[in-house]
C-alpha cells in the first residue's frame, strides 16, 4: 500500500498545470479564465469527454430524452444520438468520427467533432491546447454552505474524547439499483446486506452506528451526508460495488475524498455520482471544478488524513480476510463523501462482473468476512483516534 501524502499546495499545482499526462483537457471561458479539466477517455484514435461535466462548466443547457441528448450552446441547438455518428446541429447534420458513447448518465462526445458539434459556442485552442467555451446563461448564484466541523477535543474538557456514531451508506437503493453483474447481483441488494452486517459487527463491540438507508429506497446523495452530520457521526463509510466492461478487472477498492489522481479514479467517481442524474435537485450540488474540489478538500482537510489512515486499515483487513484481491487506495471526488463533517471513506466492495469478487460477493460467508474486516477496521479506527485526541 503506497501511503498518499498530498498538501494542499501540491493539489492547488495539479488543478492549475495542464498536464497532457493526466489525460484531461482544459476548459477556457471565452476570455481565457480557466474552468477546470475535463476526463478523456480513450476510444482508438479519438478521445470523448463528458457531456455532463462540458454543460456544466459552460452552463449549457442539457435535456435528456431516451437515447437523444438536446443540448443548447450558445450559437446552437445540438441533438446527439447514442451509438449514431450522425448529429442534427441546427438544421443540418453532421458526420462525426466515432459516435456517443452513454457512460453512467452522461453523452461522451468525440473530442475532433466539437467544434462542430457546438459552432459559436466552442473553439479548439491549438496554442494552449484548450477547450475555449462561449458561457451559457448564469443561473441563479448558488450559497456555499460553510463547513462547521466539530472539534475532537473540546477546549478546557477534561473528559477524554471517545468515538461516538458510525455512520454506514449503503450505496444506491430504490429507483437507483446501481451496478449489476453475475449471479444476479445488483449493488443496492449487496451495499445493504453488507451494511447490516458490519453494523450488527459494531453494534456488538458496543459501538452506536446508524445506517442511511436500511430498506430498498431511494435517497440522494446530499440527504446521505446530511443525515451524517444530523446525527453527530465521527466516521461515514459509504458501501459500494463495482462492474466493468472487462470481467478481468476485479479487487477490492477503498477511496478516500479527495481530487482524484488518476484516470481510472476518475472514472470511478463519475460513476458513483452519475445518481444525481437520477435526482430531481440536482442543481443543489457544487459543480465538481477543480476550483470546488480544493474548497472541499481544504474544507475537510482536517478530516483527510484520518480518512487516508482509515482506507489503508480498511485496505488492509480486506486483503488478510475477505478473500478478495485487493486493487487499491484512492483518492476521487465523490458527491457522497464532500459534505461529511467527519472521516469519511467510500469502498468498492468489489467487481459484481468479475468471477472471483462476484463469488465470493453472492456467498453469504464471504459477503460476512468482508463485512468483519470493515468493521474491524472502524474498531481500530476508533484506538487510532482515541488515543491521538488523548494526547
Ligand atoms: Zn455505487
Amino acid at each position: 500500500m503506497t501511503t498518499l501524502r498530498i498538501s494542499i499546495f501540491i493539489l492547488l499545482a495539479l488543478s492549475i498545470s495542464v498536464s497532457g499526462a493526466m489525460d484531461t483537457v482544459l476548459l477556457m471561458d471565452d476570455s481565457g479564465s480557466p474552468l477546470g479539466n475535463l476526463p478523456l477517455l480513450k476510444r482508438g484514435e479519438e478521445q470523448l469527454i463528458p457531456s455532463a461535466l462540458l454543460t456544466r462548466k459552460a452552463n449549457w443547457q442539457r435535456e435528456r430524452e431516451a437515447n437523444e441528448e438536446i443540448i443548447t450552446a450558445p450559437g446552437s441547438v445540438t441533438i446527439l444520438r447514442r451509438g449514431n455518428p450522425f448529429a442534427k446541429v441546427n438544421d443540418s447534420h453532421i458526420q462525426l468520427r466515432v459516435a456517443p458513447e452513454e457512460w453512467d448518465g452522461s453523452f461522451w462526445l468525440p473530442l475532433s467533432g466539437l467544434q462542430d458539434m457546438f459552432p459559436g459556442g466552442l473553439t479548439y485552442n491549438a496554442e494552449t491546447g484548450a477547450l475555449q467555451v462561449k458561457m451559457g446563461a448564469p443561473e441563479a448564484e448558488e450559497v456555499v454552505p460553510e463547513p462547521t466541523p466539530e472539534k475532537r477535543t473540546k477546549i478546557g474538557s477534561t473528559e477524554a474524547w471517545k468515538l461516538g456514531t458510525v455512520i454506514i451508506d449503503p450505496g444506491h437503493g430504490g429507483k437507483d439499483p446501481g451496478a449489476s453483474g453475475l449471479y444476479d447481483l445488483v449493488e443496492k441488494n449487496v451495499t445493504l446486506d453488507i451494511a447490516k452486517r458490519v453494523a450488527r459487527e459494531l453494534r456488538e463491540a458496543g459501538i452506536d452506528v446508524k445506517l442511511t438507508r436500511d430498506t430498498d429506497r431511494f435517497m440522494p446523495l446530499k440527504d446521505r451526508s446530511e443525515f451524517a452530520n444530523a446525527n453527530r457521526g465521527d466516521l461515514f463509510v459509504s458501501i459500494h460495488a463495482n462492474s466493468f466492461r472487462d470481467a478481468s478487472i476485479g479487487g477490492f477498492e477503498c477511496y478516500f475524498l479527495s481530487p482524484a489522481r488518476t484516470e481510472r479514479a476518475v472514472e470511478v467517481a463519475l460513476k458513483e455520482n452519475a445518481v444525481v442524474e437520477l435526482e430531481s435537485s440536482d442543481h443543489e450540488y457544487q459543480e465538481l471544478t477543480e476550483a470546488n474540489h480544493i474548497l472541499l478538500t481544504m474544507a475537510t482537510a482536517q478530516y483527510m488524513k484520518d480518512s487516508e489512515t482509515w482506507a489503508g486499515l480498511t485496505l488492509d483487513e480486506a486483503k488478510e480476510k475477505a478473500g478478495l484481491s485487493v486493487r487499491g487506495l484512492d483518492q476521487a471526488g465523490f458527491y457522497v463523501l464532500m459534505g461529511a463533517s467527519m472521516p469519511a471513506i467510500l469502498i468498492e466492495c468489489g467487481f459484481l462482473t468479475n468471477p472471483a469478487d462476484a463469488r465470493v460477493l453472492s456467498a453469504e460467508n464471504g459477503r460476512q468476512r468482508l463485512s468483519e474486516s470493515i468493521a474491524t477496521a472502524v474498531l481500530k479506527m476508533k484506538r487510532n483516534m482515541e488515543a491521538t485526541a488523548s494526547r
